[in-house]
């Protein structure tokens, strides 16, 4: 009896794998690039034509193969790279699939020369859709020449995929940017359509990124740090840099270049407040771990990687940039200080409490436990931490009470007890409970969805939430950044605060965000208000200012204004007074 089940012919198998390994040209250049580089070459070449759909080439100097693996190679899984799964953790080497030449030479025509330093002779082999046309002997130097012409010819499906010409061959140019930068030490060349785009000698890192980016010298900030988790080697772009070259960001995990939200995240937190918003740090940064602690056996084309250590990654990566910043001094800038200064007058700063200083060559991000004095990193994390109004946007996009204090009638103004706000207003005595004063205003403010500035913190923090609280969180998540706070999960059940509202900017994140998870379980499932109201109501009232904290005069004026500025200020939703008047009549009743 025969079944229905059949093995996949060889060639089919390799056209399925194909899809997943090439996806578009530049995958076949990177693949070819990657293999350059693994033999150990020292000048590596790349011609394209047409967006790589008709012709790639590369050219290499590397040790090239003798006739026996001049053949092996288009086989499936044929690799010289590793022998069996334990060599996966000790991985030195771009490839070790053995997938990519079978994979490439199954959906277009390949020809390749190689030689290697043992044979006198070179091979020259021709591939057309997987099938072997030519294997020949040929006159060659030592290294190997890999032509891919017509891709996708034999699966027109395929071929309708690809974008326009221009299209790919900026993919291919970044996968050759990527490369390029991982190995400073091998000549690059790069033609398109027989024109030489670009050539890189060999040399450091900084004259590769100078080369590549065409830079000055002194935008880029050495930034390097060895630490037992990771070493962190590469330039940082001064924040200058940032507006120009946005989006120009390049991690590199063990020099295999890769994608990482949370890591992109930790650098650009690490600019704290120098980034403009939307604004996009400029970096080429290498990272080496211990390669039994990274599995890169995700997937062939994506760029993730699985770090076992990634929040100390995380952390100590935000601290490697903070700490570089700091030591260049290339924070804060002349405006960022005006902003901040000129910010704080009513924070009650003293602006002459900062004094730019010499940076603490000291300072060490990784030694947390350590009592520490007032350092000079620390004036500039106070600094930091000081409100600044993003200056890209528009002023009034940012909310600010429709008028001033001083417009209206407010005379004779003192705090009793540190929690309320005794004043004479419109000739009226009032007494007006400051903390849900101020909560009231902040929820009014949240109801008009205007932009609420945040204020990145020098130092991060993250919280574990039980599995309930870290659902809950991920369902209001955006809400709550649109609220001022800047917050990501952060691995199993724990999240990140990166950033608060300004005005809570010294207050204990960590905390406040809990609090607000918890009001807002107790104002939605309880309660039964909806879902932005609940999240709004909670917020106001942990953002807000609590009782017993002392307010100056002008902070005492201006929550009154603003207060009598919001559309309900006698009550609160919870129907609890806000501001009691004291009427004439009310108070010669007390004597009655
Ligand atoms: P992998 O790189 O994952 O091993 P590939 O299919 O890309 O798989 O390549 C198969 C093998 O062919 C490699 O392991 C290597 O031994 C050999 N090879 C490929 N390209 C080159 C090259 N440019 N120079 C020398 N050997 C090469
Ligand atoms: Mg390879």
């Amino acid at each position: 009896m025969s079944g229905i089940i059949q093995l996949l012919p060889e060639r089919t198998a390799n056209q399925i794998a194909a899809g997943e390994v090439v996806q578009r040209p530049a995958s076949v250049v990177k693949e070819l690039l990657e293999n350059a580089v693994d033999a150990g070459s020292t000048i590596i070449k790349l011609y394209i034509k047409n967006g790589g759909c008709t012709h790639i080439q590369v050219d290499d100097n590397g040790k090239g193969m003798n006739v026996f693996d001049a053949r092996m190679c288009w086989e499936r899984h044929a690799t010289s790279k590793i022998t069996k799964a334990e060599d996966l953790y000790n991985l030195d080497t771009l490839g070790f699939r053995g997938e990519a030449l079978a994979s490439i030479a199954s959906v277009s025509e390949v020809e390749m020369r190689t030689k290697s330093a043992s044979e006198s002779v070179g091979t020259r082999i021709v591939i057309n859709a997987g099938t072997l046309e030519t294997q020949e002997n040929t006159a060659a130097t030592q290294g190997t020449s890999i032509t891919v012409k017509n891709l996708f010819y034999n699966i027109p499906a395929r071929k309708n995929f690809l974008k326009s010409i221009s299209v790919e061959t900026k993919h291919i140019f970044e996968e050759y940017q990527r490369i390029a930068l991982a190995y400073p030490a091998i000549g690059f060349e790069f033609y398109n359509q027989d024109k030489n785009l670009s050539k890189l000698k060999k040399g450091d890192l900084k004259t590769r990124i100078i080369e590549l980016f065409n830079l000055k010298e002194e935008e880029l900030i050495d930034a390097t740090e060895e630490t037992e988790i990771v070493n962190i080697s590469g330039y940082i772009g001064s924040p200058k840099l940032t507006k120009r070259t946005r989006g120009n960001q390049y991690l590199f995990a063990n020099g295999r270049f890769i994608k990482d939200h949370y890591l992109n995240h930790a650098i650009s937190s690490g600019y704290g407040g120098l980034l403009e918003d939307k604004s996009y740090p400029f970096f080429i940064l290498f990272l080496e771990v211990d390669p039994a602690k990274i599995d890169v056996n995700i997937h062939p084309t994506k760029h993730e990687v699985k770090f076992e250590d990634g929040r100390h990654v995380y952390t100590l990566l935000q601290s490697v940039i903070k700490k570089t910043l700091g030591a260049h001094f290339v924070i804060p800038t002349d405006t960022q200080l005006h902003n901040a200064l000129g910010y704080s007058n009513t924070s009650g700063n003293n602006p002459s409490s900062y004094e730019p200083t010499s940076p603490n060559m000291r300072f060490n991000p990784f030694d947390k436990a350590k009592e520490r004095t007032a350092t000079d990193w620390e004036k500039l994390d106070d600094l930091l931490n000081t409100p600044v109004r993003p200056s890209t946007k528009p002023q009034q996009e940012i909310w600010a009470a429709p008028e001033t204090a001083s417009t209206i009638e407010i005379d004779d103004i003192f705090q009793v007890e540190n929690a309320f706000i005794i004043a004479k207003i419109a000739g009226e005595l009032s007494v007006i409970n400051q903390h849900r004063a101020h909560a009231q205003v902040l929820y009014e403010r949240y109801q008009l969805n205007q932009l609420i500035a945040s204020q990145q913190l020098l130092f991060p923090r993250t919280i574990e939430l039980s599995k309930a609280d870290y659902a809950l969180y991920l369902d209001i998540q955006d809400q709550i950044n649109a609220l001022g706070f800047d917050t990501s999960e952060f691995g199993k059940n724990a999240i990140i605060i990166n950033g608060l509202p300004s005005e809570l900017s010294k207050v204990d994140g960590a905390n406040v965000v809990i609090q607000i998870l918890d009001d807002f379980k107790t104002n939605y499932q309880d309660l039964k208000i909806n879902k932005t109201d609940a999240i709004r109501q909670a917020t106001a009232k942990n953002a807000a200012i609590k009782a017993g904290k002392t307010l100056s005069m002008i902070e005492m004026k201006s929550l009154v204004s603003d207060l009598l500025h919001c559309k309900q200020y006698t009550v609160d939703s919870a129907g609890k007074s806000i501001i009691i008047k004291l009427s004439k009549s009310s108070l010669e009743r007390f004597f009655h």
